[in-house]
């Protein structure tokens, strides 16, 4: 593999640090900058004010471990053979941290889960001490160790750090709320929010009222635990921007949640844009990027190029990447330089998923800025005009449009291409995660 020092290029950027935040489970549009109408995430949406936030970002899976695969390797799903929670990422597919470690980057990884250390290949650390907090580690005590370890750090070499925050996918438990009073204007706003949503959500999925009242609490639940990652995050990013450091934040999910649409509160078992569209904010505390919005659609397999670019390492010459770098989007955010096509799969179901009455076979999906083709092997196929019909109600499947089998044909050839040459023959779920995947619901 050859690798390159470029120095202090034309794109380059000279951070001390390059921040990589993945929160889980959070869906793009509950954050007040994606236009949230709840006050939920005011630091998160300070720094999209300041950094450059993508308004349409497409994650390669709806499940935790193949998506932040795919986010460290620009690969999809069918390539890196990362298919479900707890697979190893296989030893020779180059990463972000282990690109960034060959170019003297310290690397360094703080999880809330344990099993995601199955995709932590190239870091020097990897702290994921969820012992004694049932299941998972709160934002608190990952911040925490990224804190410390940020403090204890001697040499001024320029690090790579990825934080992983678990709290927003926790919905069934109640954890702490930082913000005083938010509680009491959520409950407020859910009754709102319940006169307006139900008869919708009555009407197209059926919901009983009962139903439609447990889901709505999910949703306080959900945005409750969002608010206190925000809080986290605050006291992350203010106390290692402190004393001038140059830091870059990349802040994102893994993908997102259902919360009622299409009848599904979870992820992993659609590939709707619920489930797949997930934020992605860029900020400098140096002033760049400057603030500004794309609106050009781009993907999670983008971010490892970009990454590189900024840090003027040379990706491998056999990366065979599937993402392009977004440094052009960055430096001039109308430049109407985004992707055309982006692919994404889903998890294969096992037996208890299946029983509980998951599509089996194989589930992929394309999408292009205005439209978007689901491919299901057990169930009828659905394509959707994402503009008139953002939340994908009206499956036109069987209408005559050119897009449709373009797509299709773009869709096919992705996934088969991908399918008959990964890069890794794929391994079963490492036993030592097995525990706490049962713990948290996944097995
Ligand atoms: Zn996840």
């Amino acid at each position: 593999m050859l690798l390159t020092i470029l120095g202090c290029g034309a794109s380059s950027r000279p951070f001390d640090t390059i921040f990589v935040v993945t929160i889980d489970t959070l869906r793009a549009d509950h954050l007040g900058c994606y236009g949230y109408p709840r006050p939920v995430s005011p630091f998160i949406d300070s720094m999209a004010a300041r950094g450059v936030r993508f308004e349409r970002v497409v994650s390669s899976s709806s499940h935790t471990g193949p998506a932040h695969a795919s986010l460290f390797t620009s690969h999809h799903p069918a390539s890196h053979r990362v298919l479900v929670n707890g697979v190893d990422l296989q030893d020779g597919i180059p990463t972000m941290a282990g690109l960034l470690a060959a170019a003297d980057f310290e690397t360094a990884a703080f999880l809330s889960v344990d099993f995601l250390r199955s995709v932590t290949h190239g870091f020097d650390v990897v702290d994921a001490d969820t012992r004694g907090e049932r299941g998972h580690r709160r934002a608190e005590s990952t911040v925490d160790a990224a804190l410390e370890w940020l403090a204890g750090r001697e040499i001024p070499r320029r690090a790579f750090v990825w934080v992983h925050l678990f709290d927003v996918h926790q919905t069934q438990r109640r954890h702490r709320v930082a913000r005083p009073g938010l509680e009491a204007r959520m409950e407020e706003d859910a009754k709102e929010r319940a006169a307006i949503l139900q008869p919708h959500w009555t009407q197209q999925h059926g919901l009983t009222a009962a139903r439609l009242r447990r889901l709505l609490a999910r949703i306080n639940r959900y945005d409750a635990q969002l608010s206190y990652v925000d809080a986290e995050l605050r006291r992350l990013v203010e106390t290692a921007d402190a004393g001038g450091r140059r830091n870059l934040w990349i802040v994102t999910s893994d993908h997102g949640e259902g919360l009622g649409d299409h009848g599904y509160p979870g992820h992993g078992k659609y590939l709707y844009q619920a489930q797949l569209e997930v934020p992605l904010i860029f900020y400098g505390g140096d002033g760049w990027p400057p603030g500004a919005a794309v609106d050009d659609m781009v993907r999670h397999v983008d971010v490892l190029p970009t990454v590189l670019e900024l840090a003027g390492v040379a990706p491998p010459s056999d990366a065979g990447f599937e993402g392009r770098s977004l440094v052009r989007l960055l430096e001039s955010p109308s430049a109407a330089a985004g992707v055309r096509y982006a692919f994404s799969q889903r998890r294969p179901p096992n037996r208890p998923r299946l029983d509980a009455g998951w599509p089996p076979g194989l589930v992929i999906a394309a999408q292009s800025e205005r439209y978007k083709y689901i491919l299901s092997t057990d169930r009828e196929d659905e394509f959707y005009d994402l503009e008139a019909d953002p939340r994908e109600l009206n499956n036109l499947i069987g209408e005559e449009i050119a897009a449709k089998d373009e797509l299709l044909r773009w869709m096919l050839r992705k996934y088969e291409a991908m399918a008959a040459n990964p890069l890794a023959p794929g391994g079963e779920i490492e036993e030592e995660y097995l525990e706490e995947l049962k713990a948290l619901g996944y097995l």
